[in-house]
């Protein structure tokens, strides 16, 4: 199947730089710690100025890029809005920092707002952290001093510019016009609760966030602050959407490099997601918390960060197989929430 996947940009921008795709669409690259290494945040030419698809992280090499290299390719021509795909911090954690340079707006949809501020309100964020390690602990993860000091909203509040002035709400079916071009907002599930992706129908375009990925799964789980308590099912729908537009998109995803073929690499996600499931009930022979799969699941020493994605990716499985009937839950006192293969 990855056969089918094309990457039609012989030179994919380096961190820093930019490419011209089509339709008056830039394709940006932005330095990012940890495995992931860069995101892409795209630039569309919106009349005498420039939209902004996300922002990257509050990051000082990320700041350095946008008032150097970048601001060159701008070209002295303001930047007109901001919109962000969803709350996280590699999207999100410029947005305020761009809105009062450039006095402009910033646009993304009402339940990514509320994640933002979730994260990014100081006065909150010590109650917020205690809040979520006691809902970890019903799944089975130990509180530890790094758990505490990784969810003490220090790592959000370090990268994110803060909480914009003002945001206007974006929502599924909104057409926005971009220098005469048409983008259409498409809300898709399951990485996060109401991420936006963009859709250019005439030019074929999708701008995919981090909803489709052409060489990683995205981080698909249950976090106690998501409204969403069965993401892998919002998830799988998302595809049933995307898999319809015609003619099949060229995708511009946040990480990796421009690629057609979507509908192979849905196809692949979907096998991927179907295998994870049925290696979980095997597992789930035996009563198994969130955090015990966690450990069979990711089969690799991981720090509390990416222990609690891992923890919420485990749930997020478990849960939907008991949604669907396949396992059961057990509570007993003391103990962390166990699942089971149903009689
Ligand atoms: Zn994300």
């Amino acid at each position: 199947m990855a056969a089918e996947l094309r990457y039609p940009i012989a030179d994919p921008p380096a961190p820093g730089e930019v490419r011209a795709l089509a339709a008056g669409v830039h394709w940006v690259r932005l330095p990012l710690p940890g495995a992931l290494r860069h995101i892409n945040v795209w630039l569309i030419e919106d009349g005498a100025g420039w939209a902004l698809i996300d922002t990257g992280m509050d990051l000082p090499a990320v700041r350095e890029a946008w008032q150097g290299p970048l601001a060159l390719y701008l070209g002295g021509r303001p930047v007109t809005r901001i919109l962000c795909t969803h709350h996280h911090p590699d999207h999100s954690g410029l947005a305020a920092w761009h809105a009062s340079r450039h006095a402009a707006r910033v646009w993304m949809s009402a339940a990514e707002e509320r994640l933002l501020r979730f994260f990014v309100d100081p006065g909150s964020s010590p109650e917020n952290a205690r809040w979520r390690i006691d809902a970890f602990a019903r799944d089975g993860l130990l509180e530890t001093e790094e758990l505490r000091s990784a969810l003490a909203g220090v790592n959000f509040r370090g990268v994110v510019s803060g909480m914009p002035a003002h945001i206007e709400p974006l929502a599924d079916g909104d057409v926005l016009d971009f220098g005469g071009e048409r983008w259409v907002a498409h809300r898709v599930g399951g990485h996060t609760d109401a991420q936006i992706v963009f859709h250019a129908p005439d030019h074929g375009l999708l701008i995919s966030g981090d909803q489709v990925l052409p060489r990683i799964s995205s981080n698909i789980g249950i976090y106690p602050e998501r409204a969403d308590r069965d993401p892998i099912t919002s998830y799988l729908a998302s595809f049933d959407r995307l898999g319809r537009l015609e003619p099949e998109p060229l995708v511009l995803p946040s990480h990796g490099d421009v690629f057609e073929g979507l509908a192979a690499r849905l196809a692949e996600l979907r096998t991927h997601h179907a295998a994870t499931l049925e290696r979980v009930v095997g597992f789930a022979r035996e009563p198994t918390s969130a955090r015990e799969l966690a450990d069979r699941l990711f089969r690799r020493p991981l720090d509390s960060m990416n222990l609690v994605l891992a923890l919420g990716e485990s749930l997020a499985n478990l849960e939907h197989l008991a949604r669907t009937g396949v396992l059961e839950v057990l509570e007993s006192p003391g103990e962390p929430r166990r699942f089971r293969r149903a009689a």
